[in-house]
């Protein structure tokens, strides 16, 4: 075993020990949420291993987590029955930084405070969260199935290193003290740490537990004080906030719980909690996030959908349970079916699992759709009171009810939001320019990836084009302004939306007065390869072989095309001959109306754009 010893933590933890007393003092109180949610974890990673062992329960199978204070100590405690942590694992998981991508995070800190403390609320500082409000913290523990002489004391002043040393500890699992610092004794109060309970830790599905207090009189009724009674009672409701019925939760609980397990610090833009019943049964509760994470574009981090069986916690980031491209999508899926040792591998195989993933595709495009409903936009030219709601031209399927969705009403987060919103994105207000610009991008994949739904994907895309400055014209939108006799809807794909608009691709189109989509994310190439046609009406890019503007051209212009292309054929063959190991054409063409010349490429051939990114990518 192990003697005292003294170790460093690894060098970005002591980094993000200094930023997390510095920038989350505004937020000091989410500490307690961490230490419980740690306990709550520890506990539910106990009840996983003990479904095969369940020697693991000792005498204790009651799961619980209790949170005490001593005045006199200025000392606050929060401790659970749950896994523990052996020695080994208190080095581990208390010395360093577990998670990938660390430095990248670092570097992306600004210095800004509140920037920073959205950074690191999303990184999840967790356990060292602690220091906000302590100058000292003491964990105690012993891992579950260890004798009592292997327990393991951790001590750390939050500076640049901790403290291991064994000790004999009977009872399993941790206990977390913090030895608060002078401006933090608010904590030392039942009824403030209730009330922070009940805040934010309210939908724990394990009891939280604390002392009950009476008052006592003093002598001669003088000095009377609250004083500790031994008896420990729930301060949570212990039940999980997914399992109660939705008129019982209300929208800060449901809030506090997104935040929970998103590790968020803003609200969530949408949400949708259902239990679907039929063959397959299960409990979804579903959030759309208003702000990307840093690894959004790592599609290998996946989704960040838990799931559980039964109430069992069984795995973090399901990634079987929502396509790639949903993988901003967080929440709780409750299966009722499922096998509790259920595998990582055995998942992508299940056929319930395959029945829970469309299931929930389909609520995950149906709250987009919400929101796209409710989207209001202020055209720049229009002039009116910007209540336009947009996408009016698309319908919207109700649920259908062969889903055997049951129970189905979305909740909206506070309105507040749609105001800070708007504050925030100035006449593109509302929910779903939001979402648009975080996620829009990552949705697009989904042409790829998601046949069956691609109607829909699609109806959802917003573009920036010709005519409009923003990122909200649909296919809808487009087809609902498009010329007489105009056959396609019409695209060009560029680095940036000033390049795309500078074009000289677009020239005729401008002239004609013909709006031309411009697309400028990286993945909108690819994606497009994927997306023909909208509604019947083919897509077509400006950018690729002779545009055939059809019957947009009149017969004068169509004449002197083709007297153009039989006057300058001797000069068209020398720029052959000159061009020719550079260009596998040389055409007059009627797209341009200033620029002398232009490239393109060959119908089916691969874009420019495409082109580059390639050679980017060293291929
Ligand atoms: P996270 O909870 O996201 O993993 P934390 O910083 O909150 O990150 O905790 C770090 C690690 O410390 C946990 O993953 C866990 O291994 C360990 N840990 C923290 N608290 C406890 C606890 N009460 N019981 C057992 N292990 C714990
Ligand atoms: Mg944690």
């Amino acid at each position: 075993t192990l003697s005292k010893t003294k170790l460093p933590f690894q060098a970005e933890v002591a980094q993000l020990l200094h930023l997390v007393t510095h920038s989350l003092y505004s937020n000091k109180e989410i500490f307690l949420r961490e230490l419980i949610s740690n306990a709550s974890d520890a506990c539910d990673k106990l009840r996983f291993e003990a479904i095969d062992q369940p020697a693991l329960y000792e005498d204790q199978p009651a799961l619980e987590v209790r949170v005490s204070f001593d005045p006199a100590a200025k000392t606050l405690t929060i401790a659970d029955n749950g896994i523990g942590l052996s020695q080994q694992e208190a080095i581990d998981n208390l010395g360093t930084i577990a998670k990938s991508g660390t430095k990248e995070f670092m570097s992306r800190l600004s210095g800004d405070q509140k920037a920073d403390a959205q950074l690191i609320g999303q990184f999840g500082v967790g356990f060292y969260s602690g220091f906000i409000v302590a100058d000292k913290i003491t964990v105690e523990s012993r891992r579950a199935g260890l004798p009592a002489e292997e327990g393991v004391r951790w001590v750390s002043a939050g500076a640049g290193d901790f403290e291991v040393d064994t000790i004999t500890r009977p009872q399993r699992g941790t206990s977390v003290t913090l030895h608060l610092r002078d401006d933090a004794e608010e904590y030392l109060n039942l009824w403030k740490l209730k009330s922070i309970i009940s805040k934010y830790s309210d939908h724990i599905s394990l009891p939280i537990l604390m002392e009950k207090e009476e008052w006592k009189e003093g002598e001669d009724n003088k000095g009377g004080r609250m004083v500790k009674t031994g008896e420990w009672e729930p301060v949570n409701q212990a039940n999980a906030l997914w399992s109660r019925p939705k008129k019982d939760i209300t929208d800060e609980q449901y809030v506090e719980f997104y935040k929970n397990i998103s590790h968020d610090f803003e609200a969530p833009l949408a949400w949708s909690h259902n239990r679907v019943e039929g063959n397959t049964e299960y409990t979804q509760l579903l959030y759309i996030p208003a702000k990307a994470p840093m690894d959004l574009w790592n599609r290998e981090k996946s989704a960040g959908v838990k799931l559980y069986v039964k109430r069992v916690f069984i795995m973090d980031d399901a990634e079987a349970l929502l396509p790639t491209y949903l993988r901003f999508v967080k929440g709780v899926i409750d299966s009722a079916d499922l096998p509790l040792n259920v595998s990582r591998e055995l998942l992508q195989e299940s056929r319930d699992v395959k029945a829970i993933r469309e299931g929930s595709t389909k609520r995950v495009l149906g709250m987009l759709e919400d929101l796209a409903k409710k989207q209001r936009k202020t055209t720049t030219s229009s002039g009116d009171d910007g209540k336009l709601d947009i996408g009016s031209g698309e319908s919207v399927p109700a649920p259908n009810p062969a889903d055997g969705v049951t129970d189905v009403v979305d909740k909206n987060a506070d309105t507040s939001l749609a105001a800070e919103a708007a504050a925030e994105y100035g006449d593109e207000s509302g929910k779903y320019a939001k979402f648009y610009a975080e996620f829009g991008a990552v949705l697009k994949e989904g042409l790829g990836e998601d046949f069956a739904n691609r109607e829909r994907i699609a109806k959802l895309l917003r573009f920036a084009s010709s005519t409009s400055d923003t990122v909200s014209v649909s296919f809808a939108d487009y087809k609902a302004r498009m010329k007489e006799g105009q056959e396609a809807i019409y695209y060009i794909t560029a680095e940036t939306l000033a390049a795309a608009r500078n074009s000289p691709q677009l020239e005729i189109f401008r002239k004609k007065g013909i709006e031309v989509l411009l697309m400028t994310d990286r993945v909108d190439e690819w994606a497009l390869n994927y997306l023909t046609e909208f509604e019947g009406t083919p897509l077509q890019s400006v950018a690729k072989g002779a545009v055939d503007l059809g019957k947009l051209q009149d017969e004068a212009e169509k004449k002197a095309a083709e007297e153009a292309a039989e006057s300058f054929k001797p000069m068209l063959e020398r720029l052959k001959e000159a061009l020719k190991d550079k260009a596998e054409d040389v055409r007059v063409t009627t797209r341009l109306v200033d620029s002398p010349a232009c490239l393109v490429v060959q119908d089916g051939g691969m874009s420019t754009q495409l082109a580059r990114l390639l050679k980017q990518a060293g291929q």
